[in-house]
């Protein structure tokens, strides 16, 4: 089943402190509810050995509306994407232990990390209204009115969903996401390309590509992880229990979303620029988290950037029609681009020099068009042919 392309527009919304109130309960009750269905399927699978599903919890929720009044201030909606969100963890627990994996069970929410509610059905359960002279646009919730919201850009396309999220520091924001028809896409006026491209993450640069070109690591990465561990270190200083303690937490969490809003600039730049050009994109499959090991870059920025930056060129490439192909990184640095022979190649050693064919060539940009060739030969094109390693 292919999914439609699809596009998400974000705005920041500015709900009255009344709207504020209701969307704070809101969030509480839909964790709660969270947690009960969780804890329904739990014992039913404890006591009976039952499964149960998204349709049985979701007949349920009039019934708790009964017990509970204050639920049914809730759209119905908003609660049965609830269930539904149950529902997808269960549904990944159980494709990962499919895959032979041994992850986690779906766990209790604390009312912290619950920030965010999901309006589905355009007209019925929420409506944007365009900005005139007076405003800069509109959402309208169900049970809850309208809310202003600054639409720096117009919505193209009928609305699906709206996703309205709370931030650690208090914001509120609206995903909004709309499916794109054919004709839309074609007149993304993508220019034809047939080019083709190889894409090594690296910890000295961003990304080297084939064609020898390097996309640097943007300076706020030094900068703000700097800024970040200076403000961590007055927050641990800071007495248990204060005022002073609260307000370096909230310097925290304000520098956390400044550096994750620089960094989304900064991807979705490379990743609009990568897809302008290339028709085929290569990239390494790898587990990011065990690659960050220099402990002097900044670790959890440069770690969290390059899965959102796979991420990103997955979805771009997917509205593009451009193709991106993921490959085994096992050996891209140690096997010579060019001829195939293999060497260790400690981090430290920032040049392939090979022995073989005597192929002299910059660490990453070896990596890129190996990445490239894993590629085009997982593909069936023509790629090069690897010969057997010698002896
Ligand atoms: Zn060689």
């Amino acid at each position: 089943m292919s999914k439609k392309p699809i596009k998400i527009y974000q705005y920041r919304l500015y709900p009255t402190r009344k709207q504020m109130r209701k969307l704070e309960q809101w969030l509480t009750l839909c964790c709660e509810v969270y947690n009960a269905a969780l804890d329904e399927r739990k014992s039913a699978y404890r006591m009976a050995g039952a499964f149960l599903s998204y349709e049985d919890q979701c007949r349920e929720l009039p019934g708790c509306k009964e017990v509970r009044p204050d639920l049914a201030d809730v759209p119905s909606q908003v609660l049965q994407d609830v269930v539904k969100r149950l529902d997808l963890a269960f549904d990944a627990f159980f494709r990962r232990i499919e895959n032979g994996e041994t992850p986690g069970y779906p766990r209790f929410k604390s009312r912290f990390r619950y920030h965010s509610l999901t309006f589905k059905q355009y007209g019925n359960s929420f409506k944007v209204l365009e900005g005139g002279k007076k405003n800069r646009g509109t959402l309208v919730l169900a049970k809850l009115g309208h809310v202003k919201m600054v639409m720096h850009r117009a919505i193209k396309g009928i609305p699906k969903t709206a996703i309205v999220k709370r931030t650690p520091t208090g914001n509120w924001y609206v995903s909004i996401s709309v499916e794109l028809s054919e004709q839309e896409m074609q007149a993304k006026g993508l220019p034809v390309s047939e080019e083709k491209v190889g894409i090594d993450v690296g910890l000295k640069t961003f990304a080297y590509l084939s064609s020898g070109e390097e996309i640097a690591n943007p300076r706020f990465f030094r900068t703000e992880e700097a800024a970040l561990a200076r403000a961590q270190r007055k927050l641990a200083k800071a007495p248990k229990g204060t005022k002073e303690r609260v307000h370096k937490r909230k310097v925290v969490a304000r520098i956390h979303e400044r550096i994750a809003n620089r960094r989304k600039t900064f991807i979705e730049r490379e990743v609009s620029k990568l897809i302008q050009r290339f028709d085929f994109l290569a990239v390494e499959a790898l587990v990011v988290r065990n690659m960050v090991k220099n402990p002097k870059l900044a670790k959890s920025i440069v770690d969290a950037s390059w899965s959102m930056f796979f991420k990103h060129l997955q979805t771009k490439a997917e509205e593009a029609g451009r193709q991106v192909v993921r490959v085994n990184p096992a050996y891209t640095s140690q096997t010579c681009s060019k001829c195939g022979y293999r060497q260790p190649m400690p981090l430290s050693v920032r040049v392939y020099e090979c022995p073989q064919c005597g192929l002299v060539i910059h660490r990453d940009h070896n990596g890129s068009l190996n990445i490239l060739n894993n590629a085009l030969h997982a593909c069936g094109r023509a790629g090069r042919v690897i010969p057997e390693v010698p002896g």
